[in-house]
């Protein structure tokens, strides 16, 4: 599933592809969105396209009045993928979704926009497509890892009365939102934390290189668009290539780079946990 890395890259990248392009029209082709609200949109402008948590959200206006906007969760695997209009022409379109490995069957959902289309493709139709007079509808429980509020100082208050271990933690999103799997392993692993140790037991000084490895790995993850794990693709059908960068995650019984043994795998709250038990003692 993609996480705030993934999802980022794909807004950064729309934001000029799509941002401030009239709408057409909605396509909706997948029966679970039949019932969405759609009159406000045909003909309206796109005013803003951002991440909001691990959903896409792109706001719609027409004579500068906000009318609303649509919020995409791409879950397992769902892609949203924009198609100038010159790669719609008869023979390139579908080589370009040959080449993005796209189906158009897949096709679950189109905005025509003026210059192309914006499809989101989902074969396993997990992904979800919402609609509301606001943005404000779509904003998340949890704290954004790229808030300004999230200092060192607040995501230790945040840290306080639970006495989960660290790793069960990062995973929550009414706390943090947008870190999955991948990204707290990884965070853990930058830290030099252990992901069984409890969030009570973190010293002032564990929970100072969780905030900044946190924000490092997050960062570096984004620089390399994301990380291609369940085919994820970027909206050029592109795929992401900090899978290469990846230290502790999904290379169970490889040797640590810090030289000092193998990466161990355990399973913790029926998610695998990878890291270093003598770099994360
Ligand atoms: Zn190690």
């Amino acid at each position: 599933m993609p996480e705030l890395p993934e999802v980022e890259t794909i807004v950064r990248q729309l934001a000029p592809d799509i941002g401030n392009k009239r709408i057409k029209t909605i396509e909706l082709l997948d029966p679970r969105f039949e019932d969405l609200e759609t009159s406000a949109i045909d003909g309206a402008r796109i005013v803003a396209v951002e991440r909001l948590g691990k959903q896409i959200v792109i706001s719609f206006a027409r004579d500068s009045a906000i009318l609303g906007a649509i919020a995409i969760h791409l879950r397992m695997s769902g892609r949203l993928i924009w198609i100038p209009e010159q790669k719609t022409k008869a023979t390139s379109a579908p080589e370009f979704l040959r080449a993005a490995s796209l189906k158009q069957e897949h096709c679950r959902a189109r905005l025509q926009l003026e210059g192309g289309s914006l499809c989101f493709f989902d074969t396993r139709r997990f992904g979800t497509i919402k609609i509301s007079d606001t943005r404000e509808t779509f904003l998340p429980r949890g704290l954004d890892p790229f808030a300004k509020e999230f200092t060192a100082e607040r995501f230790g208050e945040l840290l306080s009365n639970s006495q989960q271990a660290v790793k069960v933690w990062l995973l929550r999103q009414d706390k943090l939102v947008g870190i999955g799997n991948i990204y707290a392993c990884e965070i853990l692993y930058a830290a030099r934390v252990n992901p069984f140790l409890s969030v009570a037991k973190l010293s002032p000084k564990q929970i100072g290189l969780v905030h900044a490895s946190t924000l490092s790995i997050l960062n570096a993850a984004i620089e390399n668009c994301g990380t291609t794990f369940s085919d994820f693709q970027d909206s050029h059908g592109e795929l992401g290539s900090y899978q290469e960068f990846l230290k502790v995650y999904n290379r169970e019984n490889e040797d640590c780079v810090g030289g000092c043994g193998e990466i161990t795998r355990v399973s913790q709250q029926g998610r695998s946990t990878y890291y270093c038990s003598t770099c994360q003692k």
